[in-house]
């Protein structure tokens, strides 16, 4: 390969099976020589690690820089709590009061202080963790417990993980903040679902999330049946790309239930994640 690649295995709600196939799909690229990275952003439940088992070479935090106030600076003209769009930062009765767990950390109240009252410090949201299973460069992070603010932690872990020829981005569940933040700037998002009228309507979510941010995406249904074409007929309907359907197989829940990998444990399932590379490959290259 010669161009980098970077693709996103999202899905509307959890459960639809997006960590197994993004685990086994970076288990397909690495077999099949790609030099690839697997980059497991759901930072508050990360658990491609226990299939992949992999040797953490590299710790660090990932830290939100939040406001310290100089109370003897201060003349409380309450210009920091009028640009803070989060109340992180307030002036009450002359008293400036912040919030850390809610501060964002853009900077914005440092910059409008008249009177550079305003000085940093860091505050840590979690841990970066990186090595590598096999042949697989690993990186993940871990959001530190009863800690609201994962998009730092995420676009850390994104940080980190974006320099192999194809990174894979395991991205938290749903559409809200964190997910923006897993997937700004992929090649390609892959939206994983399961053919039932849950999942469906969560993919729909999805998809508006997707069209919005102008990302190329594409669906891949996962335990689906020959009889059920409620996925294909949605796909149709808002004319999206299927690009596969990974067949509903209880070889592959076993596998998953043991912390294998269908890919190296379930017969035929080596050819199935080959070609679903292939097809996500070509879609991302379009
Ligand atoms: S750094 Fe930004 S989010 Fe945090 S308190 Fe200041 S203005 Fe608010
Ligand atoms: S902007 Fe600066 S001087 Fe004004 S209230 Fe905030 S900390 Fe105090």
């Amino acid at each position: 390969m010669t161009t980098r690649l970077t693709i996103a295995l999202a899905s509307g709600k959890g459960g639809t099976g997006k960590t197994t196939v993004a685990v086994n799909l970076a288990s397909a690229a690495a077999a099949a020589g790609y030099e690839v990275c697997y980059v497991d952003c759901d930072v508050e439940e990360p658990n491609g690690h226990l299939f992949l088992n992999p040797r953490i070479r590299r710790r660090y935090p990932a830290n939100v820089p939040v406001p310290v106030v100089d109370s003897e600076r201060c003349t409380a003209c309450g210009a920091c709590g009028e640009i803070c769009q989060y109340s992180a930062i307030v002036c009450i009765n002359k008293n400036v009061l912040t919030f850390e767990k809610m501060c964002h950390g853009c900077g914005g109240c440092q910059l409008v202080c008249p009177v550079a009252a305003i000085t940093e410090k860091d505050r840590e949201t979690g841990v970066v963790e990186e090595g590598e299973a096999g042949q697989i460069a690993f990186v993940h992070g871990r959001l530190n417990v009863g800690e609201a603010m994962s998009p730092p932690l995420i676009r850390a872990v994104r940080a980190a993980g974006q320099n192999k020829a194809l990174n894979i981005i395991d991205v938290p569940p749903g559409t809200s903040c964190p997910v923006i933040a897993a997937i700004r700037g992929v090649d390609l998002v892959i939206l994983v679902t399961e053919p039932t009228p849950f999942g469906l309507n969560d993919l729909d979510l999805a998809l508006d999330m997707v069209k919005e941010l102008g990302i190329p995406h594409a669906v891949v249904v996962n335990r689906s049946e020959p009889s059920n074409n409620l996925a294909r007929n949605f796909c149709k309907e808002r004319e999206v790309k299927l690009l596969a359907e990974i067949a509903d197989d209880r070889r592959v829940a076993e596998a998953y239930s043991r912390g294998e990998l269908a890919f190296w444990s379930a017969p035929g399932y080596q050819a199935v994640f080959d070609d679903l590379l292939s097809s996500i490959v070509k879609e991302a290259r379009k």
